[in-house]
């Protein structure tokens, strides 16, 4: 049967971590600058590499050097794993609070070395900082994320979380005070192995993690508008159709909005086309505190909107239009954002409509119609 030492297995754990190390960090160049803490990540494996190598010169160095460095550069790790999360999602990072941690925890140490010599609370106060700082990561994960690579990553987190509670509560009663840390044990032996192995998992997740996100942000990016944030023509039409086979299907009904601001091009000519832009974020803002989360609004074109509003029928969707015309109306002017009003068309689907375009086409008469009547009202087709 294929034996390894512990020493060896130490040394192949510490050269997959320094490859993965080196993947992130090469692929940080790769992804876009909005996709933060992979720096954090790709030197987190590297570090914990360093430390398992660093153990592996336990005999070539003074064995409390080996054990503090050692122990020290895997807290580093394991803890800069956390802060590339929090960077991931935007959040504060708790450094300070960890640092305290790690260097009270080496002093705890240091002290159960060489004031009061005791292995097995030394293995008690490391596990259990190490189990701690994955434990939060695991949580950070939990309430930030969602996909596949964050449940991969939260539980490759949780199991490295119980291996260290396995090995803080084994050496109650497995180890002794003396026991020497390269001693050979089928315990020792299983632990490292498997939390080498939950590093190399980590790593991948949060490799996948990245991924997924630039992944998410080019999805954005295909599909909002980058003026004003709405959704574009092409995603907003494709919304529309779906809930035209929804009505077909269920008959659940829908109604169409087309919103064109008026006069947008004296607005352009009087104040700038910097204003004119503002004016354009501005109105899709107001809009929006008009809608559900279900609706949709998209970008058509211009300063022309649509808004899909599923599950409305047309006395409802009067109501929705007529308070979004009179909000926008309300809104007082200013240099930078010039007072505007908008004219809606808006139709509800109904038996017959087959496509897409025979909604906005109805929908578009229904402008025309507000547009000829004076502007700054809702016009029903
Ligand atoms: P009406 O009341 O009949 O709708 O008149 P209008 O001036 O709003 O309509 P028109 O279609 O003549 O003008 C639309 C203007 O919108 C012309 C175009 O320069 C301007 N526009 C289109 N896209 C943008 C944009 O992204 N930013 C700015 N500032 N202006 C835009
Ligand atoms: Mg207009
Ligand atoms: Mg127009």
């Amino acid at each position: 049967m294929l034996s390894l030492d512990l020493r060896s297995l130490t040394i192949m754990a510490g050269l997959i971590g320094i490859v993965m190390g080196l993947v992130l960090l090469g692929l940080r160049r790769n992804y876009p600058a909005s996709i933060r803490g992979m720096r954090l990540w790709g030197t987190a494996p590297l570090v914990c590499a360093c430390s398992t190598l660093f153990y592996g010169l336990d005999g070539v160095l003074p064995a409390p050097l080996v054990a503090l460095i050692g122990n020290a550069l895997l807290l580093v790790g394991v803890t800069l794993f956390l802060l590339g999360s929090e960077r991931l999602h935007g959040l504060s990072s708790s450094w300070r609070r960890w640092a305290t941690v790690i260097t009270t925890t080496l002093l705890m140490l240091a002290f159960f070395m060489h004031v009061y010599p005791d292995y097995r609370l030394r293995v008690l106060i490391f596990s259990g900082t190490l189990a701690a700082i994955v434990v939060e990561h695991a949580r950070l994960l939990g309430r930030h994320g969602q996909g596949f690579a964050h449940r991969l990553t939260a539980m490759a987190l949780w199991g490295q979380a119980a291996v260290l509670v396995c090995r803080a509560v084994t050496t109650l009663w497995l180890d002794q005070a003396d026991t020497q840390r390269f001693a050979q044990s089928m315990v020792q032996t299983v632990y490292i192995a498997t939390f080498s192995f939950s590093v190399l998992l980590v790593s991948i997740g949060v490799l996948l993690m990245a991924g997924e996100r630039v992944r998410a942000e080019f999805e954005y990016l295909a599909t909002h508008d980058s003026l004003t944030g709405a959704h574009t023509r092409r995603a907003v039409l494709a919304a529309c159709a779906e809930e035209l086979t929804r009505w077909s299907r269920y008959g659940n009904p829908f109604s169409l909005l087309i919103l064109d601001i008026d006069h947008f091009k004296r607005i352009n000519d009087e104040h700038g086309h910097l204003a004119g832009d503002h004016v354009l974020a501005h109105f899709v803002q107001l809009i929006q505190s008009h809608l559900r989360s279900a609706d949709r609004l998209g970008r058509y074109g211009g300063e022309e909107f649509m808004v899909i509003l599923p599950e409305t029928n047309t006395a409802a969707a009067q109501t929705v239009a007529d308070r979004m015309c009179a909000a926008l109306d309300a809104t007082p002017g200013s240099p930078d954002l010039p007072h505007c009003t908008v004219s809606i068309g808006l139709t509800t689907v109904q038996p017959g409509d087959n496509t897409v375009d025979a909604l906005i086409a109805r929908a578009d008469t229904a402008l025309y119609e507000a547009k000829a009547q004076g502007r700054n009202r809702v016009q029903a087709g």
